[in-house]
């Protein structure tokens, strides 16, 4: 084995890729892996298996919808329960009931939802919601917020934009650049003296930034937003793609105790397939069509692949020690690595919430994106490929999250441990 989980097989299939798909890959931060990705053959648990033949500790996790791990035996099981039924109707079924009613019981502000089939068009649909609700045409989003791939999230956007240098990406219309006001994360100043001078439809949030890495709110940042949106009669989106199941059952707005007007979800809900909803309050997602004016529709809207595999997951979540173990290991992994490099006399931040964390080099705090760009990327990647050739996959990208998930349990954490020792003493 040679570079990071690849080889020639790998390397091989890399050569047709960028034969085919621009940078070859079909999501960018794929190709963040260098010198090419490892392609994986199939996974298991708390583990990815390459077609070269390497078994990989797995902790981006499909960049986090896979909580309970790979291939979670229940999850598995109905699936192919539902394959064996069929998955695609077009026409409603039971399952996105139970999917629906199970989320709702458990999301603090959700009285109503509708599923679409990604995070990037539940977010896109919220934005139109609120915009019909209030008549208003702008939007506030936070610098280094991620929202999806649509023109109003990719303004000043996180992740791979921020990854490859788009954070702002070419082909947004600047009629619509211009109606997407932003401030700095955990700048409620900025907040206050935008809602006064601007028309806001809504704004828009990630409740814990996963996508700049991780990034906590302050004490008081979100009940400011609550307050500041309130007094507005402007509408506070959660987006809870990333943190909605994963913070506990009753996402960010239940760990901190802030009802949004509107949430969105994606990632875990699906369980791993695709999926997206936006839910909130029944007067708000009743503008949608067919009740309402403002138009959404999806060919694959609540497929029963999806709504099954979510609902699955959900039902594991609330059964078994899914939020303990992913905890410990994510407390235990992040612990060690903060002992190891104040050892060493390496200047670093470490963010951690939950099951979720992430490392900055070079820097004392990183509270918004801005401070977050001014860490040594270098280094976090420079970790990444000793991590990887030690066989654990941690995310190639400074602007992504460290997750765990219920299949890291201490044998796993015990190995990642070991490797990480060694990565951080040779470092
Ligand atoms: N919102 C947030 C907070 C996200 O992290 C992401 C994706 N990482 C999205 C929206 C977009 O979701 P999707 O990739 O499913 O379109």
């Amino acid at each position: 084995m040679d570079q990071g989980g690849c080889s020639v097989l790998s390397e091989n299939l890399w050569k047709e890729a960028l034969k085919l798909f621009a940078g070859g890959v079909n999501s960018p931060v794929r190709a963040a892996v260098k010198p090419y990705p490892f392609y994986v053959d199939r996974s298991e648990g708390a583990f990815l298996y390459t077609v070269d033949g390497k078994r990989l500790i797995d902790y981006v996790l499909g960049y986090g919808p896979l909580f309970l791990g790979h291939r979670h035996p229940y999850v598995e099981k109905k699936i192919i329960e539902q394959v064996q039924k069929g998955w695609l109707y077009g026409t409603p079924s039971p399952v996105e009931i139970k999917l629906a009613e199970k989320i709702i019981r458990h999301l603090p502000s959700a009285q109503k939802i509708r599923f679409v089939n990604s995070g990037t068009e539940a977010t896109m649909l919220a934005l139109r919601l609120a915009r019909g609700y209030t008549g208003r045409e702008k939007i506030l989003k936070f610098n280094g917020n991620y929202h999806g791939a649509h023109d109003y999230g990719l303004v000043e956007a996180g992740s791979a934009a921020t990854e490859f240098n788009v954070s702002t990406s070419n082909g947004i219309p600047l009629s619509i650049r211009n109606t997407v006001e932003i401030c700095e994360y955990n700048d409620l100043s900025c907040v206050e003296k935008t809602l006064k001078k601007e028309d806001i439809a809504g704004v828009i949030v990630e409740p814990v930034m996963g996508n700049m890495g991780l990034i906590l709110p302050e004490k008081d940042f979100l009940k400011g937003l609550r307050e500041l949106t309130k007094s507005y009669n402007s509408l506070l989106i959660f987006d809870e793609v990333i943190t909605g199941f994963r913070l506990g059952l009753s996402g960010a707005q239940g760990y901190f105790g802030i009802n949004p007007d509107l949430t969105t979800l994606g990632k875990i809900i699906g369980g791993g397939l695709p999926i997206g909803a936006v839910a909130g309050r029944a007067e708000i997602i009743d503008l949608l069509t067919p009740s309402g004016k403002v138009f959404n529709a999806g060919t694959f809207n609540a497929n029963p692949l999806s709504m099954a595999a979510g609902l699955a997951t959900i039902e594991v979540l609330e059964r078994e020690k899914v939020y303990d173990t992913a905890k410990e290991a994510t407390k235990a992994f992040s612990e060690e690595l903060s002992i190891l490099l104040e050892r060493k006399g390496i200047t670093f931040t470490l963010n951690r919430i939950e099951s979720m964390f992430q490392v900055f080099f070079g820097v004392k705090k990183v509270t918004n994106a801005t401070e977050a760009k001014q860490a040594d990327k270098n280094t976090y990647f420079k970790m990444h490929q000793r991590m990887l050739e030690g066989g654990v996959f941690i995310p190639p990208s400074q602007f992504e999250v460290i997750f765990s998930s219920g299949a890291h349990n201490s044998s796993v954490v015990n190995t990642t441990i070991e490797v990480t020792r060694k990565v951080i003493n040779e470092l």
